[in-house]
């Protein structure tokens, strides 16, 4: 192996490469479009285009893609040869600007939410200059945006830099009252964790639940879990050792700063964190991650599963969305500082986030709604699906007594005046490990831990980062109309976090307690998709989102159908599925196991004398059982019938979420009881035990 500086990064077209290969002028007109935005020349275009060309063809690439992030959730590519005839049955190697620039995929058959109908068929995919373009598989991808014809946004990445763009300009606006003069823009940032499952591929191929859905739809607990939690952080399998330094090095040739890896909680799974970047970055980062995950597990004779639930009765997958926001110049605004003024300044941008979770904490949810992620939300394990933020004893201490007006309580007595007297150090809480808070503050970060581990990270930190300037936005108007800046300031402080100290809770958020005092407070708890998704085109959320031209109506429309469908979808595939199964190989194989059973106890019947207790109690339960599993088999498949009646999109959510679903769990009920008392060798898929301790 090359050394890793070396080869960090060695696949992509970054900033070194530019300045080592493009013309000076080039250079300077490129690195201008990219940090402002401005629009880039046709030949300067060409010129980056040669010269990424020659780059890629030396390192073995063939093609180029405009790599795109459309609302199916992973990324898209199609790719052309770079070869064009040279007219003497020969060929060159050709990339042009135009191509570079902007391409023109066929939308037709990507989600668009009814953007179609009302808009031309065909979209484009343009250059997103902030993002470098990259080596995969022989092919040179360019990050792209994905929109229609008339500029609709038919991705995910559009919105996203439209949503860091709202942030920047409110976080400006704010930074200049403090007499912030040095910064040009203000970043938002992520550093998210990924979760995942490898299981052996031999018994991944053996389970068609897993490789239709991603997740096990029958499975009786095995004997062993998660409870002697001596998976979590354990010594790294050889196998998965393996599998996990391959993908780190395929990951630093990206450029993708993957940086810490272990064990989980739950059997068979682990976690792989990279070092944070720029939201927009970080989002490309992590798609490409979920990808070579999956590749590179495949030729180690693995399967990863990025399912939020692969298996039930262990702990479910998520990503831990680590966000802050930093100014160009180097400074995190979420971080306490050192002197009073930065105190302040960092006081209002804390208030300004558990304002913007509270007022938004409905669309906030409906951020990390899926059908898949609906099995851990709330489910004891993960967070609840009630959004709170943690702060930490010691914060929510200080902000108590700036609102009371009282000293504070801490080791250091003394009153707080904002913008006067620093903050009292205080050292990053110990608490602040508490696992269960959907939204907790690590001390110089939030770390939004809802978000399932399939998600594209893009639709979290759109929401995020448009309520973080909505809220500052509001500060920004007040502020900047304050006769006394320092005296406002500090009534601000006081009046927002009086306001929205609701949401901010440091407890056990897996206790029925909590759940109690959740609803005193009227804090919002949408269990399921179909109950969040309606949020998204709320009145409330129409405006915010507008407001600051993330999505425009249609947009925002057309994202919660296309979320509605696919929740629909999901479940629709999961019912074929269990009924395939149940049908194809699990009613033989009770009908075989019962047939041997009937042939002993008719043999013994015959010699008259042997005790035939045990067959026939045998027999007398599976019985039972599948007359039960064909009940509820039928049941399942009249409610598919009925799937097909016309209903509005939301109605019909309701009706998977409420018939289907139930009619499903109901099946599987029965199901796992079978597998417990049918003859392994008859049971048709390998059981959880097998599955989860396959990796040794
Ligand atoms: P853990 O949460 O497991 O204790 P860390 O807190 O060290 O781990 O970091 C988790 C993730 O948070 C990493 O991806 C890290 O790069 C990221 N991170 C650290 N600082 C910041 C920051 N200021 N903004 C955004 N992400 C950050
Ligand atoms: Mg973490």
């Amino acid at each position: 192996m090359k050394k890793i500086p070396e080869l960090f990064g060695s696949m992509v077209f970054n900033n070194e490469v530019m300045k080592a290969r493009l013309p000076k002028e080039i250079y300077k007109a490129l690195k201008k479009t990219m940090s402002q935005g401005t629009h880039l020349e046709l030949d300067v275009a060409n010129a980056v285009a040669a010269s990424m060309k020659d780059w890629a063809v030396e390192k073995g690439a063939t093609h180029f893609t405009h790599w795109f992030q459309p609302m199916t959730g992973t990324t898209a590519e199609k790719h052309d040869s770079f070869i064009s005839p040279s007219g003497d049955g020969k060929v060159i190697m050709e990339f042009s600007g135009a191509e570079l620039i902007r391409g023109e995929p066929d939308a037709s058959s990507f989600p668009s939410g009814g953007l179609r109908a009302t808009f031309e068929a065909r979209g484009y995919t343009v250059w997103d200059t902030t993002s470098y373009a990259f080596i995969k598989d022989g092919t040179l991808c360019i990050p792209t945006a994905f929109c229609s014809y008339s500029g609709e946004a038919l991705d995910k990445k559009t919105p996203l830099l439209r949503s860091m763009e709202a942030v920047d300009k409110q976080a400006l606006r704010v930074l200049k009252l403090f007499g912030n003069t040095s910064a040009q823009r203000v970043i938002a940032e992520v550093g998210p964790e990924q979760e995942y499952f490898l299981i052996d591929k031999e018994m991944f191929l053996l389970r068609p639940d897993l490789i239709y859905t991603g997740r096990t739809l029958f499975g009786a607990r095995p004997p062993k879990g998660q409870e002697l939690e001596d998976h979590y952080f354990g010594a790294i399998k050889p196998r998965v050792s393996a599998f996990m330094k391959e993908l780190d090095e395929e990951l630093w040739k990206l450029g993708v700063c993957a940086k810490t890896k272990h064990n989980e909680v739950a059997p068979a799974q682990h976690e792989l964190a990279p070092i944070f970047t720029t939201t927009n970055i970080a989002t490309d980062h992590n798609q490409l991650m979920m990808e070579l995950m999956k590749s590179i597990a495949n030729k180690h004779g693995l399967a990863c599963l990025l399912h939020e639930k692969p298996f039930a009765g262990v702990n479910g997958s998520g990503k831990h969305n680590n966000w802050s926001i930093s100014t160009d110049t180097g400074i995190n605004l979420l971080k306490p500082g050192k002197t009073p003024h930065d105190n302040a300044q960092f006081l209002l941008f804390l208030v300004a986030v558990i304002k913007a979770v509270d007022e938004y904490q409905d669309v906030l949810r409906v951020s990390t709604a899926s059908a898949g992620n609906d099995h851990r939300l709330g489910a004891n394990e993960a967070p609840p699906a009630i959004v709170s933020v943690f702060l930490g004893e010691e914060l929510t201490e200080i902000l108590d007594s700036i609102e009371a007006g009282t000293n504070y309580q801490g080791k250091e007595k003394r009153h707080m005046e904002i913008g006067v007297t620093a903050l009292p150090h205080f050292p990053k809480d110990s608490t602040d490990r508490n696992r269960t808070s959907p939204f907790a503050f690590t001390g110089n970060k939030f770390e939004f831990r809802m978000i399932g581990s399939s998600f594209s990270i893009a639709g979290p930190n759109i929401v995020l980062n448009t309520v973080i300037a909505e809220v500052l936005r509001q500060f920004a108007d007040r502020l900047e109309k304050a006769k006394d800046f320092n005296s406002d300031l500090a009534e601000l402080i006081k009046s927002t976090y009086h306001e929205h100290k609701r949401i901010i809770f440091n407890g056990n958020n897996y206790s029925d307690e909590w759940l109690a005092e959740a609803q005193k407070r009227g804090l919002s708890n949408y269990k399921t998709t179909v109950e969040a998704l309606p949020e998204f085109i709320s009145p409330k959320s129409i405006e915010l989102f507008t407001k600051h031209h993330v999505f425009t109506e249609a947009e925002l429309r057309s994202r919660y159908e296309i979320l509605m469908e696919a929740y629909c979808k999901t479940i629709h595939i999961e019912a074929l599925t269990m009924v395939d199964m149940v049908k194809g190989e699990i009613m033989p194989a009770c009908i075989d196991y019962q047939n041997d059973l009937m042939k002993l106890l008719q043999r013994k019947k015959a010699l008259g004398y042997y005790d035939s207790s045990l067959e026939e109690h045998l027999v007398g339960n599976i019985s039972k059982l599948t007359a039960c599993m064909l009940k509820n088999l039928s049941t399942l498949e009249k409610a598919l019938l009925d799937s097909k009646e016309e209903r509005k999109i939301l109605a019909q959510a309701q009706f998977y979420r409420n018939s289907i679903y139930t009619a499903m769990s109901e099946l599987r009920l029965v199901v796992d009881e079978l597998e417990t008392l049918v003859a392994r060798k008859h049971w048709p898929f390998p059981v959880y035990g097998e599955i989860l301790f396959s990796v040794i």
